[in-house]
């Protein structure tokens, strides 16, 4: 995929510990498609595993010129988390017999910008949690806790940190908004998390199409229906902060619009212990409430939203 010229920002994808499904997600994306993305903001590819043709020694020539700085690296992506195990060697996952974090290492500290594809670079993600022999953790960050593989002082050398783009797996117009604003040499607002705020400030739970049914308490409690599945099959869009519902998948569709909880995949805890399809409670209610809201307060308020709720919401559940 090289077409390298002067003025072109150079982009090298090193897979790690991961499933390659962001990849595959990126391949999907649309309008325009990952291809001509790139092109238009003159990123040269020099390589990813899934879409590079280059021999394996040409790949190996290719990566000592980038150590030896006789190639610039403005982008290095890393997909997956950095293995550490067994026991700390790392030799669970290899490049040329050697532990594959010792090239992530090496290629972070001369690259321009890193960032963190999907929740597994971003912050551990499978094989992360206590007891997994994998060792897996994030690049600059381990679950909520800073630092990560690379450590919390390591800055690439724009002196930017790593750009954390979680989500299991990416949402393509996540990656697309971050090589955009770093092609054209512009600043990009991160939060705690070092997510950028452009896409990952909203919550899942904004623009959901069972919005009103949340509101007024009208709940699923088996797939298939149209209420809102917060209170009992396990949905954590409002806790979980990513832009499904703002920018739909394929410009079509969203997990919970299409009636499928949110799994909150772009939380620094993913994937969380609990069942997939339901609700943590306390006393009935959900554990775990949206962001920054009174409990007691919350809950005078959905006992009596749900004795307001409009026949059209609830006859429309009791026909289904
Ligand atoms: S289904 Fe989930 S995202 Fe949709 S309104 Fe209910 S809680 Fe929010």
């Amino acid at each position: 995929m090289s077409t390298n010229t002067k003025k072109s920002k150079t982009l090298y994808w090193l897979q790690a510990g991961g499933c390659s499904g962001d990849s595959m997600s990126i391949l999907n994306m649309e309008s325009p498609d990952l291809f001509s993305q790139l092109a238009s903001l003159d990123i040269d590819v020099l390589w990813h595993p899934s879409l590079s043709t280059i021999s394996a020694v040409e790949h190996d020539n290719m990566i000592q010129d980038l150590l030896s700085g006789n190639q610039k690296l403005d982008i290095l992506c890393v997909e997956g988390n950095v293995v550490m195990g067994p026991d700390e060697t790392g030799m669970f996952d290899t490049f040329r017999g050697k532990p594959k974090k010792d090239l992530i290492n090496e290629l972070s500290k001369i690259a321009h910008y890193v960032v963190a594809v999907g929740t597994c670079a971003s912050f551990g993600g499978f094989g992360s949690h206590e007891g997994d022999e994998m060792g897996g953790i994030g690049l600059q960050q381990h679950h909520d806790k800073k630092g990560g593989y690379l450590g919390d002082d390591f800055t690439a050398k724009s002196g930017a940190k790593v750009i954390n783009l979680p989500g299991c797996p990416i949402h393509p117009k996540a990656l697309e908004f971050v090589l955009n604003m770093i092609s054209r040499d512009l600043p990009i607002d991160l939060d705690k998390n070092a997510t950028p705020t452009a896409y990952y400030a909203k919550t899942v739970h904004q623009g959901c199409t069972r919005n009103e049914h949340h509101e007024y308490r009208v709940e699923d409690n088996v797939f298939g229906e149209e209420g809102c599945m917060f209170f009992h099959l396990g949905c954590k869009g409002p806790t979980t902060h990513a832009s499904c519902n703002t920018y739909l998948w394929n410009d079509v569709n969203s997990k919970t619009r299409a009636g499928v909880p949110c799994f909150g995949c772009t939380d620094v805890h993913f994937p969380h212990p609990n069942p997939f399809f339901e609700t943590q409670t306390i006393a009935g209610t959900p554990m775990f409430l949206p962001e920054g809201v009174d409990r007691a307060y919350y809950l005078a308020y959905k006992d009596m939203a749900a004795a307001a709720a409009p026949d059209r919401l609830k006859t429309k559940k009791e026909e289904e």
